[in-house]
């Protein structure tokens, strides 16, 4: 429950605040030393949970499966962009689910008679990352087992995989019903690598992997945040039609296996198609998480919870590369409608995630004190190496890649997606609500996610608070002036970097 002194702050306020508006009050700790490690757990919609309130925006010039990947090893969560093909957005997806498996359910076979070229070629079309494979025969029972080294040390690719593979006989196999504590013993035991399971037709019930098995029962990795099967947790952004449906169904598979969230993405997250679209969603699928967005009142962020949101995403417009506002006028600024929508969900415990406008690592602390409980990022992730795209090299020799609005000019062109949350209607060149721009090659998002992450716990340390929910509840803010936003910067100084200097 917010406290009285924060509702109180808010409601004496006659304009809607952003970050650049607020500080955050420090306290006093007197009392009792913050513990060594802070919880920065959350969750990104009602049982999606986040082991760092992180998320990565669903663009095309920041998330696909390399970003998503990335993003839940270090704890948060990437969000696959809709500018795909069904296609493409579901192998994006299962790319992220695939990387990481304690048991694959059911794994991808070949057939004895098949020629190596013909599974290189397969591995090559469908961008597998793995070359250790179950071999079955005509009759579907296993085979054999082909690996990388397999594939690697044979000469003449014309070869059938029944020539090269390991024969079923030699593979330790194992009942369908192991558990994985059981798979690392017997893995370890044998010193394989994987552990086939064989029904009791002599067909594949699954496979263990032993890397996943390994870090999953030695509990290596604690940061990652995967689901209930140990794999790592995606979601897919999806535009708001009738559309949405046949594209969840086929990225999560006929179990539902494959996605944990779906994301509603429009510009205008309370519109009619939003609600409609959020009910057939919830009819079809209602075991899934269901994220809404964007919107940037309290009243909006309200009524989408109680219409079944599972967790709700606040900004219209203050995104690096938008125009909304401006060619628009409308848009509340941020921290007063993180605020407003936060109060407005707290009686559904749904989740607020805080989208855009982050520009310094202070803005992050800053959207969680207002209510926040996940913060997604476009431009602070922008020109990693984990986003889409090639680096640029400029003609003054910087290093530089692609990163544009999904209601830029060129990203209207390219995908209809765009179209859609940008709701262009008519004939002729649609209004543009973003731009595109270059942003300096920054290295490995593991970088920038982890100076956020200091920056977080920096923060949360001057306040004097253990957990998000604390933050959420209890840190207070002063608004600030302009003339102390200009003293909240390095000031009167030349500013140099010594880095590489000494
Ligand atoms: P950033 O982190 O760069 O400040 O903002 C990223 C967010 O801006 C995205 O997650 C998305 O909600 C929003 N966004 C992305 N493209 C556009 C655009 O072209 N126009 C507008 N108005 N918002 C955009």
């Amino acid at each position: 429950m917010v406290s009285p002194e924060k509702q109180a702050f808010f409601e004496a306020q006659d304009v809607a605040l952003t970050f650049d508006d607020v500080r955050l009050r420090t306290r006093s700790g007197h009392q009792a030393p913050l513990p060594d490690n802070l919880d920065l757990a959350s969750r990104f919609s009602k049982n999606v949970e986040l082991k760092v309130p992180f998320a990565s925006a669903a663009m095309d010039t920041v998330t696909t499966s390399e970003m998503a990947i990335a993003m839940a090893k270090l704890g948060g969560i990437g969000v696959i962009h809709a500018g795909l093909s069904v296609e493409e957005q579901k192998t994006e997806v299962r790319r992220v689910k695939h990387h990481l498996n304690g048991l694959i359910n059911r794994p991808i076979a070949f057939d004895r008679r098949r020629s190596l070229e013909s599974i290189l070629n397969e591995c090559e079309d469908r961008k597998l990352d793995f070359r250790t494979f179950p071999v079955i025969d005509e009759n579907n029972r296993f085979a054999g087992l082909i690996t990388q080294n397999d594939l690697d040390f044979s000469e003449d690719l014309q070869l059938s995989v029944m020539d090269i593979m390991t024969p079923a006989s030699e593979v330790t196999t194992a009942d369908p019903d192991t558990k994985i504590e059981e798979a690392y013993s017997l893995m370890m035991e044998h010193k394989k690598k994987t552990l086939p399971l064989i029904d009791d037709n002599g067909e594949i019930a699954g496979l263990y992997i032993f890397s996943d098995v390994a870090r999953i029962v030695r509990g290596d990795e604690a940061q990652f945040n995967v689901d209930e099967r140990g794999r790592l947790r995606v979601a897919a952004a999806v535009p708001t039609d009738a559309e949405a449906c046949d594209r969840i169904e086929e990225i999560r598979g006929d179990d539902g296996e494959f996605l944990d969230v779906a994301v509603i993405d429009s510009a205008d997250g309370d519109s009619y198609y939003a609600f409609q679209t959020l009910e057939l969603i919830k009819e079809n699928f209602p075991d899934l998480d269901v994220v809404v967005g964007n919107v940037s009142e309290g009243a909006s962020a309200g009524e989408l919870a109680a219409a079944g949101a599972d967790g709700v995403k606040v900004g219209q417009g203050p995104g690096s590369i938008c125009t909304t506002r401006t060619e628009t006028g409308i848009g509340t600024p941020q921290v007063t409608a993180v605020y407003e929508s936060a109060r407005a969900v707290e009686k559904y415990d749904v989740p607020i995630i805080a989208d855009g406008g982050i520009r310094n690592h202070g803005d992050l602390s800053l959207a969680i004190a207002a209510g926040a409980s996940a913060i997604m990022m476009g431009g602070m992730l922008s020109g990693s190496k984990e986003t889409p795209g090639d680096i640029l090299v400029l003609d003054n020799g910087s290093r530089v890649k692609m990163y544009r609005g999904m209601g830029s000019p060129s990203a209207m062109k390219a995908s209809a997606a765009s179209r859609k949350r940008y709701d262009v209607k008519g004939t002729g060149e649609p209004l543009a609500e973003g731009v595109e721009s270059y942003v300096p090659y920054k290295g490995s998002v593991v970088d920038i996610v982890d100076m956020c992450v200091k920056a977080l716990e920096k923060s949360m340390r001057y306040v004097k608070v253990d957990s998000i929910e604390q933050h959420q509840n209890e840190t207070l803010f002063n608004r600030i002036t302009n003339a102390g936003l200009i003293e909240s910067h390095p000031h009167d100084v030349q500013v140099v970097s010594l880095k590489d200097k000494d």
